[in-house]
């Protein structure tokens, strides 16, 4: 059996360093903002090259905590428009709606699967404030058109980095410190994952960073004084302690994602298949290694068969969910039809090459 993902492995890898840091908490008697946080706070950031990182919850909550801080802080109002592509993972939109901002969607390219930045300029209004741009499936969605389209008109570059921890833009920065903002999760699956849910906010604006900060502790920048309505979003002293130690080896955990990937690229040779567009060095950590194909339903289940567990990314586009009915009748071909053929091949910083070999001569021979 090829798991999709084996977590328990991945946590296995760095098993004594992962204990010894679990014990530490245990024995400070500090379980919330204290100095695993602290100190995870100031290695992210670093490692980003930002100047702040704020600790929250959850990678849904640091996009939320993000749009919020601006309204606070004046620079956005409920109803401001926000372009974001269609094809996300929900939580980037429900950050967008939960804050009373209009989510426009926008197709993405068929061969980057990322938002097309030469649709971007046509959706923008007198009322588009912001860009929440997503670096989905562990590559880099930054183009220097998106760039100059957002300083053009004054737009707030914020990134969803919840798949691309460690990613690099075509000049060596990382993914996460190439906008106004970042959003960042550490869902245990995702390339630098927690032991539960966790989340982060970065930034190089201090106003923001405070802002974020005091909006996820109630509202309060001082104890027992509310500044603002908040919310408790706070990442816990284990969380921070566990992702100080994945820290160390995202670079080396994304190297091993990246040589499955290769391989894959090489092995894969079924005319059927479209792989994933090739991307210099370093712009793609293959968080997934989504692949399309014209009978994905079929080819599924013949892997499922064979013992290789593969999920889609992801089966309904957020704009055919019920959550969403407002947006139901809209026509996103591309977003539909990646959403009809995609599928993601197991892919992890444990899976041996000898795994990955099986996947291929599987496929090839569907
Ligand atoms: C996982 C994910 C999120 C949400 O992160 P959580 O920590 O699960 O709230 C947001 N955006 C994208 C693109 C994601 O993949």
């Amino acid at each position: 059996m090829i798991k999709f993902l084996d977590l328990q492995k991945v946590t296995r890898l760095h098993e004594a360093e992962i204990s010894e840091a679990m014990q530490r908490v245990v024995d400070s008697g500090r379980y919330l903002q204290g100095e695993e946080n602290r100190l995870f706070e100031k290695e992210y950031a670093a490692f980003l090259g930002q100047q702040y990182c704020v600790g929250c919850a959850n990678g849904l909550d640091a996009i939320t905590l993000i749009y919020k801080a601006y309204i606070q802080m004046g620079m956005m109002k409920p109803g401001d428009e926000v372009i974001v592509p269609a094809n996300t993972f929900i939580a980037s939109i429900l950050g967008i709606t939960r804050c009373g901002l209009t989510p426009i969607l926008v197709e993405p390219r068929q061969d980057t699967l990322e938002i097309d930045d030469s649709l971007i300029r046509q959706h923008i209004t007198p009322r588009t404030r912001s860009l929440l741009l997503v670096h989905l499936y562990g590559r880099c969605a930054y183009t220097e058109a998106i760039a100059d389209i957002c300083e053009q008109n004054n737009l707030l570059l914020v990134e969803d980095n919840a798949q691309a921890h460690g990613c690099k833009d075509r000049q060596g920065r990382r993914t996460g410190s190439l906008g106004h903002a970042a959003a960042h999760s550490f869902y245990p699956g995702k390339n630098l994952g927690a032991l539960g849910d966790a989340g982060a906010v970065t930034t190089n604006d201090s106003q923001l960073a405070d802002t974020v900060r005091a909006l996820g502790n109630y509202g309060s920048a001082s104890k027992y004084v509310f500044k603002y309505q908040g919310v408790n979003s706070r990442l816990d002293e284990v969380q921070a302690a566990m992702l100080r130690v994945k820290l160390r080896y995202l670079d080396a955990d994304n190297e091993r994602r990246c040589s499955i990937a290769r391989r894959y690229m090489e092995g894969i040779t079924s005319t059927a298949v479209t792989l994933p567009q090739a991307m210099p060095e370093g712009m793609n950590v293959f968080h997934l290694f989504p692949i399309m194909h014209e009978d994905r339903d079929g080819l599924q289940a013949f892997l499922a068969d064979n013992g290789v567990e593969t999920l889609i990314h992801y089966p309904i586009a957020p704009h055919r969910q019920e959550c969403y009915q407002q947006m139901n009748l809209m026509s996103l071909p591309v977003t539909e039809y990646i959403h009809a053929h995609e599928l993601s091949l197991p892919i992890s910083p444990v899976m041996t090459d000898e795994e990955a070999d099986t996947v291929i001569q599987l496929i090839n021979k569907y």
